[in-house]
């Protein structure tokens, strides 16, 4: 199949070169500022409100920009972002255990399978230590020893512990810190939140990225809306693959439709699946459910020694049991890196030796720990994490261990930014989970809302003002391109409206993940993703034929929202798998099966595919730049964590 095209290679301008541990600095002071008095005059649109969009909202309009801000929930603090559980990384080296800034780094670069920037790993790194301060001086109840210092745990793909947490609701407690520096700014006049707007255009007038086309999701109306610059902070596209641990509402259009316009999209097909979820119960399911990494600190993953055993768990002897991952990884045990923990589980259930419902499942085990430490100890930890295991599925922890599986949790792909995070569209930022950024091929637990929080807090605040410091740019309004942008939204949603078939959304979306799952899942082959695609395209052409979105456009309308949203996860699902089938080798999440090691471990090919895969959008073939990576600092290694 002749699936792209190749175009010139692309080179991050922004991103200053020499002592990597002085490049942010450099760069901070060589950016352009914006005088005070000049900040009120600019406007800036923000586009979600989890804890990148939240804080960075905040800190913009801290500064005197004015600052709109968008989100499709109810309220800023329902974002996706409340749902992390386990914790935030930051090197501040609390446990004097060879922790350090440079540790970070490594670990993350390591760790992403060096598919990632150094400069932005690096730069990462340092800002860890100031977004835990920032959090704090918040009132963020991180978890503290008795001595009151704020207490760590360990993640995968570390030796040390420098995981901040509160409980098992971190995501939940940092969120409320950067919701209340938001509302903090809404009720000083210089945030104007508008909540249940969904973003489904992206407005761009002489080559910048000017406004924003939105849908009240209440009245149905579609306005747009303008400003000098636009932020997206939109979040991840796990739901590509319908079943994931996001949030239900999770979805690309943002990024999609902005990538559509211009702006172009990143290792689409580096998609991070999580090694400790409830595995799936049946068909009926629409939504699987995280157990935290942190839980792997004390719990123990094991599997029967031999296959198709039936007996209950209390029933196994100690000496009839695999501990595979304490076994294969002796240095890392339970706490080998996400993508090296999902694809051990996925092999002993392959052999036959998986627990629970078609044996789809590995265990984890807390008898050691409560033996060790006490049921009130293990309790105080993850109280909050069992008490929802036990909701879910009946069985209580404490007494029979979890059973796990590993699920669609995070994507490391996103938009093209360069070291400022802007995208290739002048004017268009992108921070979180929705740029491509820091985490390569796989990110490392506890890392996503350090990346978050980072974009939004210390990096975009600094570098956006050297873009702003051009503006205020013209007026707008009259201009063809927004008429434009309107009516093609307005058109769209009436084409969703007007096919009037007889299948439902969901069941193209549950189709569609199942594709997805199948065959650019855990595991990848030339064979499988050059069927999805096929299979993809049909299932588009069925859904403009056959979708049947009740109801009308000028009502709250959920089948309508989520009818936009996996039309635009059919387009994205295509870039997926051709990047999944272009990317000849194994680099993280992405295992290729063609490219493994004897022992079958992930086999990267450097000279090949050492670049950053950047797509861009024709409405044909897309059209692939690639920005190569460079290793001055960590050298590209086999990755072990034997
Ligand atoms: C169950 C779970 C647990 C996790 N635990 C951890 C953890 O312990 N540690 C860690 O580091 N990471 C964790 N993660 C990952 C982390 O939570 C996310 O990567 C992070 O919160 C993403 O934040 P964000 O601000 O980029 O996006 P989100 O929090 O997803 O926010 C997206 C925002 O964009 C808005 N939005 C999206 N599209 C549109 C649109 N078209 N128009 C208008 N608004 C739009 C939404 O309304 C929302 O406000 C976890 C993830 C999951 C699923």
């Amino acid at each position: 199949m002749d699936l792209f095209d190749v175009g010139e290679p692309i080179r991050d301008r922004a991103a200053p070169d020499g002592e990597i541990e002085t490049r942010w600095e450099r760069r901070r002071f060589g950016a352009r500022l914006v005088n005070p008095a000049n900040r009120r005059k600019l406007t800036v649109i923000v586009v979600g409100t989890g804890l990148a969009g939240g804080s960075a909202a905040a800190t913009l309009a801290e500064a005197g920009y004015r600052v709109r801000s968008y989100c499709y929930q109810d309220s800023p603090r329902r974002a996706h972002s409340i749902a992390a559980q386990g914790g935030i990384n930051a090197a501040k080296n609390y446990r004097n255990d060879g922790d350090s800034i440079y540790r970070l780094f490594y670990d993350t670069v390591k760790g992403g399978d060096f598919r990632a920037r150094e400069s932005n790993v690096y730069r990462l790194a340092q800002l860890s230590v100031n977004i835990v301060d920032q959090c704090v001086a918040q009132g963020v109840p991180f978890a503290r020893e008795y001595g009151g210092l704020l207490d760590n745990r360990s993640f995968g793909g570390a030796q040390v512990s420098r995981t901040f947490y509160a409980r098992g609701q971190t995501g939940q407690q940092l969120l409320l810190g950067a919701y209340q520096a938001m509302e903090r700014q809404i009720a000083a006049g210089n945030i104007e939140m508008n909540a249940r707007h969904e973003m489904l255009e992206l407005i761009v007038v002489d080559g910048r990225a000017r406004g924003i086309v939105v849908r009240d999701l209440v009245t149905g109306s579609v306005s747009a809306e303008f400003a000098d610059a636009v932020v997206l902070a939109s979040g991840g596209y796990g739901n590509v693959f319908f079943l994931s641990t996001n949030a239900k509402g999770c979805n690309v259009t943002a990024t999609w439709r902005a990538h559509r316009k211009g702006a172009l999209f990143a290792n689409p097909c580096f998609t991070q699946i999580h090694p400790t979820c409830i595995p799936e119960s049946g068909t009926h399911q629409s939504k699987l459910t995280l157990m935290s990494e942190s839980l792997r600190n004390d719990g123990r993953v094991w599997v029967p020694s031999r296959a198709s055993d039936s007996r209950q768990p209390a029933d196994i002897p100690e000496d009839e049991r695999d501990y595979y991952l304490e076994r294969i990884y002796p240095s890392f045990g339970n706490l080998v890196p996400r993508d090296i923990a999902s694809r051990a589980a996925k092999h002993v259930c392959d052999e036959g030796r998986g627990v629970g419902p078609g044996g789809l499942g590995v265990y984890l085990d807390f008898a050691d720990a409560i033996r060790r430490l006490g049921r009130g100890a293990v309790e105080a930890r993850y109280g909050n994490l069992f008490e929802m295991y036990q909701r879910i599925t009946g069985e209580d922890p404490y007494v029979v261990p979890m059973r796990i599986y590993p699920a669609v949790h995070y994507t490391m792909g996103g938009l093209w930014v360069d070291y400022d995070l802007q995208s290739t569209i002048p004017g268009l930022f992108v921070i979180g989970e929705a740029n491509f950024s820091d985490h390569g091929a796989n990110r490392l637990g506890a890392s996503a809302l350090m990346q978050g929080l980072a974009d939004g807090y210390f990096v975009l605040p600094n570098t956006i003002s050297n873009y702003l410091a051009a503006g205020p740019f013209p007026d707008i309004s009259d201009r063809a391109e927004v008429a434009r942008a309107r009516q093609a939204v307005v058109d769209r949603l009436d084409r969703l409206l007007s096919v009037d078939g007889d299948r439902t959304v969901d069941s193209f979306h549950r189709e569609l993940g199942h594709v997805m799952w199948e065959y650019c899942g855990m595991e990848r082959t030339e064979e499988g993703l050059t069927k999805a695609i096929g299979l993809i395209r049909g299932l588009r052409d069925e859904f403009w034929q056959r979708v049947k979105v009740p109801g009308t456009g000028e009502q709250l309308n959920q089948n309508l929202e989520k009818a936009g949203r996996v039309a635009d996860f059919f387009e994205l699902a295509e870039l997926i798998c051709i990047d999944a089938l272009h990317r000849r080798e194994s680099a993280g999440g992405h295992f290729r099966a063609e490219s493994q090691t004897p022992d079958g471990e992930a086999l990267r090919h450097d000279d090949e595919f050492g670049y950053v895969a950047a797509w861009e959008f024709t409405g044909d073939r897309p059209v692939l730049h690639s920005e190569d990576l460079t290793f001055e600092y960590v050298h590209p290694s086999t990755r072990s964590y034997k």
